[in-house]
């Protein structure tokens, strides 16, 4: 059983890195942001308590949040492990986690305001298949449209620079506190973001000394 946490700035690359980890280690990947996201557009009670927080950029609150990953974690269908993404985002809900759940180690993606700025306005996604693009380094065939389903392709409403802007305030004021609960038992791997997607799954796998990663390509 393997439990990770993954941490860094929006637009790091924590889904794709998460994504990598569960294909080949049969982990369940728990993204927050998703729970939350897919409750916004299917219209749930949950989705229309936070979607004005969130198109804000700003934090939804935590007894909110703390309820959604117990529940989610109470689904217990992460027989070989999982990593959680998103989630603690300040000290108290790393407080609740550490209490509650043993983790093998925290993955944190570094990268700096700047990238961080230029990958994230540069974000799309197809709100029908979930599929992401990226007009830098993976633009889809077609302008603004889904190479998968042909669907129109959408910024995120949080994808804004004022939302991004807020949303980089609060990760350095508030997520400091968590690193340095989880530092303290020594449970940090810091991991530099700025690479391709394929050379940071090598890395992480390397700083964790979990099987190799062999990219699709070859
Ligand atoms: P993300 O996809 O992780 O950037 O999350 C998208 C949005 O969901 C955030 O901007 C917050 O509004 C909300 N959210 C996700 N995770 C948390 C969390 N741990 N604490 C508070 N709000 C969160």
């Amino acid at each position: 059983m393997r439990k990770f946490v993954i941490m860094g700035v929006q637009g790091s690359g924590k889904g794709t890195q998460s994504e990598l980890l569960c294909r080949d280690l049969d982990l369940v990947h728990i993204s927050v942001g998703d729970i939350f996201r897919w409750n916004v557009q299917n219209h749930t009670k949950l989705g229309a308590q936070v979607r004005r927080t969130m198109t804000a950029g700003e934090l939804v609150s935590d007894d909110l949040v703390e309820s959604v990953v117990r529940e989610r974690l109470d689904n217990h269908d992460w027989n070989f492990g999982f990593i959680i993404d998103g989630f603690p985002r300040n000290g108290r809900q790393a407080e609740f986690f550490m209490e509650r759940y043993d983790i093998d180690g925290v993955i944190h993606l570094e990268l700096p305001d700047d990238e961080v700025r230029r990958r994230v306005l540069s974000r799309r996604l197809c709100p029908n298949c979930g599929m992401d693009y990226n007009l830098i380094a993976d633009r889809p065939e077609v302008e603004g449209r889904c190479d998968i389903c042909g669907h129109e392709l959408i910024t995120r409403a949080d994808d804004t620079p004022e939302a991004l802007n807020s949303r980089l305030r609060d990760y350095h004021e508030k997520t400091r506190p968590v690193l340095e609960l989880f530092a303290r038992k020594e449970f940090i791997h810091d991991i530099d973001a700025c690479a391709s997607a394929d050379e940071v799954q090598q890395s992480i796998r390397e700083t964790l000394g979990l099987p190799a990663y062999k990219p699709a390509s070859t």
